[in-house]
């Protein structure tokens, strides 16, 4: 079957892969739909990119921030219009629910408004000098070009987060999408260009990542590099931009924690539980991977949670009535296979799901089962790993400081969640957690994009997306200091 053939933008112009190969972009909610043709590029390409972005910024870095910022709005108001077009084809590229991919295109709008505002802002400091007529202050200035790399479980949101707040403060771009859902990159630039973006400003460059990322991280007229992904990546990503000098926004991967205790509303737990463990097939940095649950009522949470668990209807995204969609492509259905195994090798019981679907009922799509282990102790690999799957654990606590203790105990620190109506554990919760997010008795997900979002530990290293820190990441600070005195002081 043809599919759409879609090309590198560099410069404005659409242009071929100069390795001549391309890739496939396949639903996995049924193999026989070819979502498009994509450019498989190299270093060259990316250097091509990295060029026209450096052109670029020698006119947008002047465009002033309130003129920027009218693009961005424009482009927020454009993706409302083509919402469901968009929200459609993410579905199909990447197969999570379509209420989901309309809250994904949703975010893109949201971030687009409050990044636009922020054209009006982006506030420097004004500072008494020690000089009697010196005046003193600091401004933002824009860094240059930015190398983007993103992930592929939120295709647009995790993109205009990253491109919003660069380009209102007046940087220019080269995003690498991930290999599995390049279409809502392009939706998303394609919408900036009919904004009114000028050519060069954003450039895509598609490919995998060891041929197309990494060149991207390394090149040297690359000023800053902001990369979302596996901390097993992100690791390399930060370790070249560090020998390179290079500022390097790094967010990765989470075994986020939801705490349940005895004085928990049990229902309003287990629908968090449910939306946090299963939303997005548990393809989320935030996903709720571990619930840790007060012994005493551990045995009725867990029947509770299998039944529903196993009660949810798993198919098409793009059929409404569906509630888990597939997993993004084999190597994700494989590690969840992994991961099974490993924990019913370590003790873990299955208490629901554990395996692939595949009776003929699903078309050939990477579809896994909702799958709950109870009976999981802090110490197994299934507790301390991230799956990145429809995979939860069950862990038992004896007390609020031994929930939090296991919680702490591993090497990620995204998000968590404690359900509980004592507002005395509420607060210290927020206060001792190692995460960068909690949210009390609401679900690990679900972040608002005018609060900082990002994680400790392995999951980041202290950049934080959204909020106004992220025009820390995408400015420089300049001190400017004016002596209006006309003479030695
Ligand atoms: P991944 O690390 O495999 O890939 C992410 C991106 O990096 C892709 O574009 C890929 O092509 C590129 N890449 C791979 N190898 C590279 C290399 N050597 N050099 C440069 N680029 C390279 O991650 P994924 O499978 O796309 O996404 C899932 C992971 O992302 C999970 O671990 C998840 O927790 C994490 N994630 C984190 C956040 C967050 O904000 N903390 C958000 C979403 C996803």
């Amino acid at each position: 079957m043809s599919a759409k053939l879609y090309k590198n933008l560099i410069g404005g112009q659409w242009v071929p892969s100069r390795t001549g190969k391309t890739f496939l972009n396949i639903n996995p909610a049924d193999h026989s739909d070819i979502v498009g043709e994509f450019q498989s590029s190299a270093a060259e390409d990316v250097s091509d990119a990295v060029d026209a972005a450096r052109e670029a910024f020698k006119t947008w870095r002047l465009v002033p921030a309130p003129k920027r910022a009218e693009i961005l709005y424009r482009t927020g108001e454009l993706l409302l219009q083509r919402k469901e077009q968009y929200a459609q084809e993410m579905t199909r590229e990447m197969g999570k629910v379509l209420k989901e991919t309309r809250g994904d295109v949703q975010e893109a709008v949201d971030t687009a408004f409050y990044m636009a505002g922020e054209g009006r802002r982006l506030f420097g400091q004004t500072t008494p000098s020690e000089l009697p007529n010196k005046f003193a202050m600091s401004v933002r200035l824009p860094v240059g070009v930015i190398g983007m790399i993103a992930p592929w479980n939120f295709p647009m949101a995790i993109p205009s987060w990253k491109l919003f707040p660069a380009l209102v403060c007046g940087n220019t771009c080269v995003i690498k999408p991930a290999e599995d859902t390049p279409l809502s990159t392009y939706n998303l630039v394609q919408t900036l260009m009919d904004a009114g973006l000028p050519p060069g400003v954003v450039n895509i460059v598609t490919g995998f990542g060891p041929d197309a990322g990494a060149p991207l991280v390394s090149h040297r007229d690359v000023r800053a590099v902001s990369f979302t992904g596996s901390s097993e990546v992100g690791r390399i990503i930060g370790q070249t931009a560090a020998a390179n000098f290079k500022p390097c926004s790094l967010e990765m991967g989470g075994k986020n924690a939801m705490i349940v205790l005895e004085d928990a509303n049990l229902d309003l737990a287990l629908e968090g539980a449910l939306w946090g463990a299963f939303g997005t097939t548990g393809q989320r940095c935030t996903a709720t991977s571990r619930i840790i649950v007060h012994k005493s009522v551990a045995e009725k949470f867990i029947a509770k949670l299998v039944e529903r668990a196993s009660a949810l209807k798993v198919g098409n995204g793009l059929d409404e009535s569906v509630e888990m969609g597939p997993q993004v492509n084999q190597q994700q259905i494989e590690t969840s296979m992994r991961y099974c195994e490993i924990a019913q090798h370590e003790g873990a019981k299955l208490v629901c799901g554990g395996s692939v679907l595949e009776d003929g009922t699903f078309d050939q799509g990477t579809f896994f089962e909702p799958t709950v282990f109870a009976g999981v102790k802090p110490e197994m690999r299934i507790a301390r790993e991230e799956v990145f799957g429809p995979v939860v654990s069950v862990l038992e606590c004896d007390s609020f400081e031994h929930a939090i203790e296991i919680a702490n105990s591993i090497d990620y620190g995204l998000s968590t969640a404690l359900y509980s109506r004592d507002v005395n554990r509420a607060f210290q919760a927020m206060r001792d957690l190692e995460a960068g997010i909690t949210y009390i008795n609401a679900p690990t997900i679900g972040a608002e994009v005018h609060l900082p979002f990002g994680g400790v530990k392995h999951t980041g290293n202290g950049h934080r997306e959204g909020g106004t820190g992220a025009l820390d990441f995408y400015t420089t600070w300049k001190s400017v200091y004016v002596d209006y005195s006309d003479r030695l002081q």
